[in-house]
């Protein structure tokens, strides 16, 4: 069943419902089970979910692999490792939530999917409608790049370009979903937050950490993280919660700052303005899920500056990953962490790198190692 998390009104599955009639969040019941054997995490993580599951539309998503890092840990003489999610089938997380959502939909009946993006999630929500033959529509704000228009027409979905209060785009899709029989997918979605149960799910997989890094905007990679922990508990396959880390861009903060003055609803952020695009949502849906969770756990959230970001952006490749601005948050705090004693010498920290670099390389500065010769005076140049 489907629980909100603001009026605690229940609602059944059967029940096509995407948001409670209060305006709160949904979330699925917490489930219990153990751990099977298979390559696929649909087959290993199956206990965890009230879903029916084709797999025929999966891409392969999920089983990302855990990197340790060796030179950004040495600097900061903690047990650094990646959770690399940039290997993901459309490079980037998404696509585990997209793939959950998408079954949600075709459950339910639907032959229209819809999101509203203008990034990482309208690229996957196209790429897994395309797959599995749904019609779709992506609305997109009307600043988008040509790259990242690009990066979603290569799918083929329906795309609409909307002028207007991007924010309240959000309420407007699922309004119009109802009356137009479209599936709207979008950032928090409960069947969304399912699929990011399964990065918690991996890394206990492999390890138990102390620490756990997770760039926030809309808040539901936070909330899907934590409910596999909480899921693993219920199952007395673990034995506490690690020690929960958000982390906003200064630049586009509202969760942040909520916790910050103690409040317990975020307001909306006006103007916007960080290098991380991917994690700019000014007026997050989950952002209250987020600061309940964040408070009950006892965990922690934090901001970066884009200096910041982009010199972290850089760090992460000196351990051989390219990622996304919006992926380099975790790595980017770590200096004021240390500092904070929040996390101490030898702690197992893990940071999420939510999306890849190549996804958009403008914020990347060629080298003054970069020059150009002819072939003749190669020998002299190298
Ligand atoms: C979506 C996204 C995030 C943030 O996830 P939320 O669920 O919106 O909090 C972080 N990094 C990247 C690359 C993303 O695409
Ligand atoms: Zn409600």
């Amino acid at each position: 069943m489907l629980t909100c998390k603001s009026c605690s009104q229940r609602y059944d599955l059967s029940q096509n419902i995407i948001r409670c009639g209060c305006g709160g969040i949904l979330e699925n019941d917490i489930q219990s089970g153990d751990i099977s054997e298979g390559p696929s995490i649909w087959e290993r993580f199956r206990d965890f979910f009230d879903l029916d599951i084709e797999t025929d539309f999966s891409l392969g998503e999920g089983n990302t692999p855990l990197v340790k890092s060796n030179n950004i840990a040495d600097r900061y003489d903690i047990d650094l490792y990646f959770k690399n999610e940039t290997v993901n089938p459309t490079w980037s997380f998404k696509d585990r939530g997209t793939f959950t959502g998408l079954n949600r939909a075709i459950n339910l009946g639907y032959s229209k999917l819809g999101t509203v993006s203008t990034g990482n999630m309208g690229v996957s929500v196209a790429a897994y409608g395309s797959r599995a033959k749904l019609d779709t529509n992506v609305l997109v704000s009307s600043t988008i790049s040509e790259n990242k228009i690009k990066q979603i027409a290569a799918y083929g979905p329906r795309i609409i370009k909307v002028k207007g209060d991007y924010g309240q785009l959000y309420f407007e899709s699922l309004d119009l979903g109802k009356e137009k029989d479209i599936y709207f997918l979008n950032s928090d979605d409960p069947f969304r937050v399912e699929g990011y149960k399964t990065i918690g799910f991996e890394i206990f997989e492999e390890m138990i950490p102390d620490h756990i890094l997770m760039p926030t905007s809309s808040g539901g990679l936070f909330r899907g993280i934590v409910k596999g922990f909480r899921e693993l508990i219920e199952s007395d396959l673990l034995s506490e919660m690690p020690n929960l880390i958000s982390i906003q861009s200064e630049g586009c903060s509202p969760i942040y700052r909520a916790y910050k003055e103690g409040k317990e609803n975020i307001d909306h952020w006006d103007d916007p303005d960080s290098v991380a695009h991917s994690i700019e949502n000014p007026y997050p849906p989950s952002g209250d899920g987020v600061l309940r969770l964040v408070k009950k756990y006892d965990g922690t959230i934090l901001t970066v500056d884009n200096d910041e970001i982009l010199a972290a952006q850089k760090e992460l490749a000196e351990d051989g990953i390219f990622a996304q601005p919006a992926s380099c948050v975790g790595i980017a705090a770590l200096e004021q962490l240390t500092e904070k004693g929040i996390i101490d010498e030898k702690e197992k920290v893990i940071s999420i790198i939510t999306g890849a670099g190549i996804k958009d390389v403008s914020s990347v500065k060629v080298n003054d190692n970069t020059k150009s010769c002819k072939m003749e005076d190669l020998k002299d140049n190298l």
